[in-house]
């Protein structure tokens, strides 16, 4: 397969369950040079799962469907994740596979074993040699760096810290290990204004390093002790926690691009990349709350190529928006710096052909 091909299959505006089946199968038995694992590898099958009251990450029967596809080669595909950074139901292996399984994430619903990539506590992991700009090893969740092959299921949304979160940042943040994640966080610096904080002391609470004290009556952040995980910001509902958008975004999107590298550098020719342009959402899977959706459908697409697959779903999304994704949820970020570095560094290429299915 042409690494530049982008296979896409459009769905309707308001999709719903069956037509997005349709759509996948469809794209999936259209492109069989896509199918690049061979009998008996170790495919894993990159998820998220969502976070409590999340509904619109991508649901348990689209994940079969991809297994399926998987197993068609007499492959053997896991379903995988790593632990989160910030406190909630996915920050250890127990948390997060018990709330996989109450979503439905299990063998019965999807027809493969869920093995966390990193272990018990999010610390299992393989430094990765790369070609970086801004890092030279990079730390890989461990399974994932043992398996023949790969598959990333990745649901584009707007991110608060990269403007877009999809393909790039399901491999880069999704699959480090927790020293991997805290290196690409590192880059956020958050401070408290203190003219917008009420003291509500909701920071304090899921700060998972205890870096946010009282000073003055307003939360103060302790820098030293803070990994710029971006928790404050997500749960700060008086726009109090600051960091410098402009700057920060950038290095965090970098870093992003070269920890995703870092996941499939090992698996040349052995990795394939879906994105599931459908319940679009202004915020990521990671939140835990209940978001609608802030662009029409547009439908799945399929790469062996990273970067073409999300520079596809920018522009598509800009096709059915007037606006992409990262700019209709983040207007003040520029999303396609992770793109732009991930290229430069040779995980990929913005430039693609679209075929149409
Ligand atoms: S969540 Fe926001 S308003 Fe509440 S204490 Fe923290 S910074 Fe202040
Ligand atoms: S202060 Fe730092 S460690 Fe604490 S929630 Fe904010 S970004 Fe995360």
């Amino acid at each position: 397969m042409n690494p530049h091909k982008v296979y896409f299959a459009p769905v309707g505006p308001s999709s719903g369950p069956d037509e997005r089946g349709a759509a996948l199968d469809r794209l999936l038995a259209a492109v069989p040079e896509c199918a690049v694992f061979t009998a008996g590898e170790r495919v894993a099958v990159k998820i998220h799962v969502g976070e409590r009251a999340n509904v619109t990450h991508v649901k348990p029967d689209l994940v079969r469907r991809v297994v399926s596809w998987v197993k068609s080669r007499y492959a053997r595909p896991f379903l995988t994740e790593t632990s989160t950074l910030y406190k909630g139901e996915r920050s250890d292996a127990l948390s997060h596979l018990a709330h996989a399984f109450q979503n439905g994430f299990t063998y019965e619903n999807t027809g493969a074993p869920f093995l966390m990539a990193d272990g018990l506590l999010g610390n299992t992991e393989i430094e990765v040699s790369i070609p970086g700009r801004i890092s030279e090893i990079v730390h890989i969740a461990r399974e994932v760096v043992l398996a023949d092959g790969l598959i990333a299921v990745s649901h584009p949304t707007g991110h608060l810290g990269m403007g877009l979160g999809a393909c790039v940042k399901n491999l880069g943040m999704g699959l480090s290990s927790r020293i991997g994640k805290m290196r690409q966080h590192s880059a956020m610096n958050p401070k408290v204004n203190e003219a917008a904080c009420t003291f509500c002391r909701a920071c304090l609470k899921w700060c998972p390093e205890d870096a946010i004290v009282e000073r003055d009556g307003k939360a103060f952040i302790i820098n030293e002790n803070c990994t710029g995980c971006g928790e404050c910001l997500a749960v700060c509902n008086f726009n109090a926690v600051e960091y410098d958008w402009g700057t920060e975004s950038a290095e965090l999107q970098k870093s992003v691009a070269e920890h995703a590298y870092g996941a499939v550098i090992g698996k040349p020719g052995k990795c394939v990349y879906l994105n599931a342009l459908i319940d679009m959402t202004g915020d990521c899977d990671c939140m835990a709350i209940k978001q609608s959706p802030v662009i029409p459908d547009v439908g799945f697409c399929l790469s062996l190529d990273p970067v073409a697959v999300d520079q596809a779903t920018l522009d598509l999304t800009e096709r059915a928006n007037t606006k992409d994704l990262g700019r209709t949820s983040f207007p003040r970020l520029d999303p396609t710096v992770q793109l732009s570095h991930a290229e430069a560094i040779g995980l990929g290429n913005r430039e693609y052909e679209l075929v149409r299915i």
